[in-house]
Parts: C-alpha cells; sequence; structure tokens
C-alpha cells in the first residue's frame, strides 16, 4: 500500500494518509503488531507466553528517541517477544500544562519501532487504561521514596506512575521489564510498587543514553529552541562537575556551588542533590566508600529537564 503511513489512536479507527480505515486493531504494520484493545493484547501474549517465550516489556509515553530504542534493543538480546508501550497516562502528570505540552510523534515512533524490531506494540486510549475513570483508586505506600526529589517537586507524579505502570504489567505480564536510568527514582519506585504487589516480573536497568555533548536524550528535549538546547548541556556538565570535584566530608558546599552555575546560566532549580545510590538516602556528608548518585532537575524556561550521575 503505498500510502504515507499515518496513524491516529482513536476508537476502532486506524488513519492511512487521509484514508480513514474503520478496522479493529490489532492491526499488522510490516511485521510489528498494532493494539489498541486490552483483550486483544492480553489474548496474544497469552498464546506467546503459554509457548515459553519469554517476554521484554518497554513501556513508555512516545516521542521515542534513542534512548527509548536502547530499552528495546536490550529487550530484544533476551526476550522472544519484545512488547513496547505508548501512553501518555494523565495521571502521572501534576502540571496540566505538561501535559498537554507533551510531544506527539507517533507515525515516527511507529517506523522507529519496526525497525528496532519490537513485536508488539500496545497504544491504549485512556478509557481503556481507566475504565473507571482516572481519579486514582489505589494508594501505594512508597514512603520515604516518594517525599524527595522528584516526589517533593511533582507531588501524585509517582502515585500515577504506579498505577499505570501496575496496570501495564497486568495486562502485558513481562517476565523482563526495561526501563531507563534516566528516570533513576522511578525505577526505584516501580521496584518498590512491584515488590508491595508481589509481581514475578523482574526490572532490568538501561544506562542513559546522550547526546554527543552529554545532554541526557529526553522527548522533552524537542520543546528546546537552538539558544535553549545548546544550554541544556549544562545540567550533564554540573554533574560530571560534582563526579569529578566531590571528596569525603560535608557535601552542602558542593551542591550549592552547582545551584550557583545553573542559576547563573538562566535555570530554575528545583533540586541538586547528592544521595545514597541504592537506598537515594539524601548525604550531607560522604564517607568516601558508600556508592553515591548524583541527580538535577531544573527548568530552563518552559522545559523541566532531569539527570543524574553515578559516582562510585
Ligand atoms: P518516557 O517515555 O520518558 O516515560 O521513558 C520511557 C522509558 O525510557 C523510561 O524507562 C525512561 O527511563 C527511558 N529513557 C528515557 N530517556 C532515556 C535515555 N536517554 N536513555 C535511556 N533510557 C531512557
Amino acid at each position: 500500500m503505498l500510502i504515507t503511513f499515518f496513524l491516529r489512536v482513536c476508537e476502532g479507527t486506524i488513519f492511512f494518509g487521509k484514508m480513514r480505515l474503520h478496522t479493529h486493531l490489532p492491526y499488522k504494520y510490516k511485521k510489528m503488531i498494532l493494539c489498541k484493545k486490552v483483550e486483544d493484547i492480553t489474548k496474544f501474549i497469552t498464546e506467546k507466553a503459554a509457548n515459553g517465550n519469554i517476554i521484554g516489556f518497554v513501556p513508555t509515553l512516545g516521542a521515542l528517541h534513542n534512548g527509548h530504542i536502547s530499552l528495546v534493543t536490550a529487550a530484544k538480546i533476551q526476550s522472544q517477544l519484545v512488547v513496547c508501550s505508548i501512553f501518555v497516562n494523565p495521571t502521572q502528570f501534576n502540571d496540566p500544562k505538561d501535559f498537554e505540552k507533551y510531544p506527539v510523534t507517533l507515525d515516527k515512533d511507529i517506523d522507529l519501532l519496526e525497525k528496532a524490531g519490537c513485536d508488539v506494540l500496545f497504544l491504549p486510549s485512556v478509557t481503556e487504561m481507566y475504565p473507571d475513570g482516572t481519579s486514582l483508586k489505589n494508594h501505594y505506600d512508597l514512603g520515604y521514596i516518594e517525599t524527595i526529589l522528584e516526589g517533593k517537586f511533582r507531588p501524585g507524579h509517582f502515585q500515577g506512575v504506579c498505577q499505570v505502570v501496575n496496570r501495564l504489567l497486568d495486562i502485558v505480564a513481562p517476565d523482563n521489564l526495561y526501563l531507563g536510568q534516566k528516570d533513576y527514582q522511578q525505577c526505584m519506585v516501580i521496584k518498590k510498587m512491584i515488590g508491595l504487589k508481589g509481581l514475578k516480573t523482574k526490572i532490568i536497568i538501561c544506562p542513559t543514553l546522550r547526546e554527543t555533548d552529554g545532554l541526557a536524550m529526553s522527548s522533552r528535549n524537542m520543546r528546546l529552541n537552538d539558544t535553549e538546547r545548546r544550554e541544556a548541556v549544562i545540567i550533564s556538565q554540573v554533574l560530571a562537575f560534582i563526579k569529578k570535584e566531590i571528596k569525603p566530608g560535608y557535601l552542602q558546599d558542593l551542591k550549592l556551588r552547582c545551584v550557583h552555575i545553573l542559576e547563573a546560566e538562566g535555570y530554575k532549580v528545583d533540586y541538586v542533590e547528592i544521595a545514597n545510590a541504592d537506598t537515594l538516602e539524601i548525604q550531607e556528608n560522604w564517607d568516601g566508600k558508600t556508592k553515591l548518585v548524583a541527580l538535577v532537575a531544573a527548568f530552563l524556561n518552559e522545559v523541566r529537564l532531569i539527570d543524574n550521575m553515578l559516582i562510585e
């Protein structure tokens, strides 16, 4: 079919270019299966799992880049069936403007996933994911991990993340779940949620992919203008600075120096923190032995960027 491929997610309809096809997903695009309904994907995966296939799962918000694709590649090495989801989950956006402005590049995403060898793409609608509405029904007892860093600056964010990931894991029931170190705290939150729910899924954390200048790849980078894009690299430079300059003892001065560097470059800083890499406990002093992670979140005008670096 020589029609430019363009798919928009809406109930029971696929758009090819200007043609509107009332069709039932799952739809096969080249080799990849596209599913929109929970019933369809569950049936497909259950059959594959019953035949002994290892299922690898990569959940995303879409607007895909090579960082996301690196998770698909890692999943392909260890699984017989790679499932990816694209769902801009409304319950994890504490800021409605951030939700509205979240980039959507679905046709490009589908092409990237097909080329990366993803087997199944799940594209649910909000009603499919939240048949009883988006007000949160479950509370996840995340404890300390939810009170710091992203949890502190984005109230309710991690409850929304747990809600959607829990639902996706119930639907896909993967053996392995692939997450990016880029969202360090999110990896720990999801690990905790999996423990609380007693799920069998194993978490595999993949390294952060960066642009050549060091900027961590992120869907939000698409929202940066040329000047902001050049300035965005400072976040990773600040993390590298911490890694180079850190010494055993009091850490507050180093953190403050980094806040000042970012502010001098026009950033509005949410936090620059140094934490225990295993527990995320914020460190005021370093014994020189504990494995650490440095984490930054800051706004460059309208765009909020986060990044982290391990200090070993
Ligand atoms: P998102 O679509 O931003 O929710 O990201 C989906 C998954 O991709 C999450 O597990 C992220 O941590 C991961 N991810 C995002 N950016 C990167 C990156 N630059 N390198 C590796 N993984 C990433």
